[in-house]
């Protein structure tokens, strides 16, 4: 593989316009692992990245195709790419910076279920994702205690089945959209069974990195369920959104879903007003509502990302002024042991 083009090919073009996708199981199989790999199909070298590279560590990297096609070729500050790039910078954690910065291990309720906020709990259904984003406050988590299989899952079933306050599950991870639509559908058939529980949420980026993961077995049992369906997009870049998200938004409109997106506030990626803006309005145009606009996570590795509360600040102000209500996400951060995220734009 010697260009974008040519890999393109060999693995089938993700766009679905020249050739259909390759299924998604073998676009996860084929993802990217290596920074030579990566700087190669974008025409640039490892030894020249003014970033420089971290030594190889537990969260290594990893990037679908999918998304690399996304990224515009000879640039090292490509927003899609500085996601993903392993930066020196990871090995520096100034003070602040810690394992688990929003206090997660402390709301386990059951092997896989936190259960922080009231009338919904979350559910970490796979310790995988399909990118490893840098940011990540989860890239440091005790995935390896995490349970796999369904029988596995029977004590966080059994809170939530003796919780009646509970209405919503939240599936998580890593990202629940890597484990395969039988194990998806069994769990679906599982929450059904508990009377209160009404709506089902999903957190994924899977749709933005490997958009044919939305195929029509998901689709079927999405469309089967009597709870209401919420699906929970993360995209951080108006990049990120190409023909193939749209295929993808569609379908799981289609099912009757709720679409809303998160994204993470990031120096270097997403931090001008102009970004943002572009951002907003390309999900609505795609039925997606901008939700949530989240203030960076102090984890271990990540500090390079920060961008200052006044600054996300200020940019909230102005997208405000330039945007309908509902294109304006919720500038919050997650604090440990607080009963919700806590909202940074109240007071401008
Ligand atoms: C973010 C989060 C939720 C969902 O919070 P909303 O404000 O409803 O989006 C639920 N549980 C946990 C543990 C969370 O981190
Ligand atoms: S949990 Fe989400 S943000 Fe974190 S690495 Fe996985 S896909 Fe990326």
């Amino acid at each position: 593989m010697s260009s974008l083009a040519s890999s393109g090919q060999q693995q089938g073009c993700a766009l679905g316009r020249e050739h259909p996708p390759v299924p998604w199981p073998q676009a996860l199989a084929r993802a990217v692992r290596r920074p030579e790999v990566l700087c190669e199909a974008l025409g640039l070298s490892v030894e020249q990245m003014p970033q420089g590279l971290a030594p190889p560590g537990k969260f290594s990297l990893f990037v679908p195709w999918e998304y690399v096609r996304r990224m515009q070729p000879g640039r090292w500050n490509d927003p899609l790419l500085v996601q993903v790039w392993p930066a020196a910078a990871e090995a520096q954690s100034p003070p602040g910076f810690v394992p688990d910065p929003v206090g997660d291990l402390a709301s386990v309720q059951a092997p896989g279920l936190l259960h922080k906020y009231r009338g919904r709990a979350l559910m970490i259904l796979s310790p995988r994702c399909a990118v490893h984003c840098r940011y990540c406050f989860r890239r440091v988590f005790p995935y390896e205690q995490m349970p796999r299989s369904l029988g596995e899952f029977e004590p966080a079933l059994a809170h939530l089945a003796k919780d009646p306050q509970v209405e919503e599950v939240i599936w998580s991870g890593g990202d629940p959209l890597v484990r395969p639509d039988e194990f998806l559908a069994q769990m679906v058939r599982r929450l059904e069974q508990i009377p209160h529980l009404r709506r089902l949420r999903i957190h994924t980026r899977v749709p933005v990195v490997i958009p044919q993961r939305v195929c029509s077995e998901m689709l079927t049992w999405m469309q089967s369920t009597r709870l209401k369906l919420i699906v929970v997009l993360h995209v951080n870049h108006p990049q990120e959104l190409d023909e193939s998200l749209a295929l993808a938004c569609r379908r799981l409109r289609s099912t009757g879903a709720l679409l809303f997106n998160q994204a993470v506030l990031l120096r270097g990626v997403n931090d001008r007003l102009e970004v943002l803006e572009q951002l907003c309005l390309g999900l609505v145009d795609q039925g997606v509502v901008p939700y949530y606009l989240h203030q960076l996570d102090r984890v271990e590795g990540a500090a390079h990302f920060e961008v200052p509360v006044e600054q996300g600040r200020w940019l909230i102000r102005q997208l405000r002024a330039r945007l309908p209500g509902y294109a304006v996400p919720r500038y919050v951060q997650e604090q440990p042991g607080q009963e919700f995220k806590l909202p940074l734009d109240e007071v401008l």
